[in-house]
């Protein structure tokens, strides 16, 4: 038996912090001031009586973080639930000082929905269980061979957002969740933050022989935080429990932890069922009666979705499927897209122009960004100078050679694209006598790849008018680069023959 013989079954729980300025029972700052990181906070600064679970302590509901839940259950088509209920999930860890977590059970705030993917070019729907609210736990700090604890982060408001198993790729388990991703930064309910696991994932696994239509035995793997482990994750476990099952054995329905630095997931426990953690109704809070007022509020605070932003690209600017993804992968690139098309310039071609911006964005921007681990908002280039670029790029007057250059310029320095361009001396040089001495010298330093592109290699094309860009610095015109390579072994080939 291989994996072709079997079929993967995935379903995702997600958890995602909402960004309340208070704890969801209790006043302590959610999350540290803006501008500060959370590591810079003192361990245990944000902590009282009722977050910290002391005896007679009674928590309050955080009505914001009520209405940051309806807004993401209708942004993804819930039904909301008028009256849903917080229930105690008991169970004994050092960084859960009641020995409960305040969670919702059978009545979730937000019942149904859908996230739509798309795989290979087709649209498909991922149906959602449910979206409730909970509390997060502390975490405990293990080092100097001692174990700590840190209550920041317990009573933090959450939403975990339950999929359906209707995933069958890790593909897809990765699309799901760059779309929730994009769906719930767009809506402003979170900073989706992963490293500091404001976004985390848990993915549930199984497989079944192709064909055959009860779901097989399913192993979770928790607190996923970034996207591409949830795909090696996933794919990893595919593969262990063909194994298993080719094996002859059985999977065990387990949760496992996934090891990024070895790429395998490992065994941390089996899995307890529901019954273990004893729900019960929590005789401290009242149910979330929603008002009908604040469901028609937060329907009007959904601004445009990634999925509507997408099809808007593609109708009015012609931008292809995979030059919208990160456009619209969260609020931070949509905004920054979107103001660059502000400043858009009637007299040019606007699908030249949004095509020209999505490629400076989504390549270079994208690449500082991450190289630097900052995000745009923070960042010195603006939609300004994105805006300028693809003007000279479109006028001819830059190179992209250049203009990724200028770029790299600009998020150093902040300073303005004509400033850099005017001291650097980056204007395209389009004047075909300035450039023919360069054309002839790469030709001569090269004859081997000048024989192979007469015996009809055009791969080298592309290599030579590298060279010549490089002794340009740059500046040089492409297009016109290698017209001048051609025309200029045209003549020598009929020289010789
Ligand atoms: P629990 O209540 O024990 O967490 P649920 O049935 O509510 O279990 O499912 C939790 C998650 O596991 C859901 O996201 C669901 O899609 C997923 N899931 C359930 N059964 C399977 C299965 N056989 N294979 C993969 N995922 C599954
Ligand atoms: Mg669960
Ligand atoms: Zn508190």
């Amino acid at each position: 038996m291989s994996v072709l013989d079997f079929e993967a079954v995935i379903g995702l729980e997600v958890h995602c912090q909402l960004s309340t300025r208070s704890k969801i029972f209790c006043s302590c700052p959610a999350s540290p001031p803006a501008g500060v990181s959370v590591s810079s906070l003192q361990p245990n600064q944000n902590v009282c009586e009722v977050c910290c679970g002391h005896p007679g302590a009674l928590p309050v509901m955080n009505a914001e973080a009520v209405r940051l839940a309806v807004r993401a259950g209708l942004a993804v088509g819930s039904r909301i639930r008028q009256a849903s209920v917080f229930a105690r999930k008991n169970y004994f860890y050092p960084d859960l000082p009641k020995g409960y977590q305040i969670s919702q059970y059978d009545s979730a705030i937000c019942e149904g929905g859908v996230v739509e993917i798309e795989v290979d070019g087709a649209r498909k729907q991922a149906r959602l269980r449910r979206i409730h609210l909970e509390e997060d736990a502390g975490k405990s700090v293990h080092e100097f061979g001692v174990t700590l604890v840190n209550l920041n982060r317990a009573g933090v408001p959450l939403i975990e957002i339950v999929g359906e198993p209707d995933l069958r790729t890790p593909e897809e388990a990765g699309d799901y969740l760059r779309e929730l991703h994009a769906i719930v930064t767009t809506l402003g309910i979170t900073d989706g933050n992963m490293q500091e696991g404001n976004f985390r994932c848990d993915a549930n696994v199984s497989i079944r022989r192709k064909g055959s239509s009860p779901f097989g035995t399913r192993v979770e793997i928790k607190n996923v935080n970034s996207f591409r482990f949830v795909e090696k994750a996933i794919a990893f476990e595919i593969q262990r429990q063909v194994a298993v099952l080719s094996a002859g054995k059985v999977v065990v329905q387990e949760t496992r932890l996934y090891d990024p630095q070895k790429d395998q997931t490992f065994s941390m426990r089996t899995k307890e069922e529901a019954e273990d953690y004893r729900y019960f109704p929590d005789p401290d809070l009242l149910p979330i009666v929603v008002p009908e007022n604040w469901i028609e509020e937060e329907r009007r605070a959904i601004p445009e979705l990634p999925a509507q932003k997408r099809d808007r690209y593609r109708k009015d600017y012609l931008l292809p499927a995979q030059d919208t993804r990160l456009l619209t992968s969260s609020r931070e690139w949509m905004q920054f897209f979107e103001s660059v098309m502000a400043s858009f310039v009637s007299t040019l071609p606007v699908d030249a122009f949004a095509k020209a911006a999505a490629n400076l964005i989504s390549g270079e921007l994208s690449r500082l960004s991450h190289e630097a681990g900052l995000a745009l908002e923070s960042a010195r280039v603006t939609p300004i100078h994105v805006a300028r670029l693809v003007e000279l790029l479109l006028g001819n007057q830059l190179s992209s050679t250049a203009a990724k250059k200028v770029l790299q310029l600009a998020w150093s320095s902040g300073d303005s694209v004509d400033v850099i361009v005017a001291r650097e001396g980056l204007i395209q040089q389009n004047d075909a006598g300035a450039l023919e001495p360069l054309v002839s010298a790469v030709l001569s330093e090269n004859p081997q790849a000048v024989e192979e592109l007469c015996s009809g290699k055009e791969k080298v094309l592309g290599f030579l008018v590298g060279l010549v860009m490089k002794k340009s610095k740059g500046r040089a015109n492409p297009a016109l680069i290698q017209d001048l390579i051609r025309k200029a072994v045209a003549a020598t080939t009929q020289l010789e023959s």
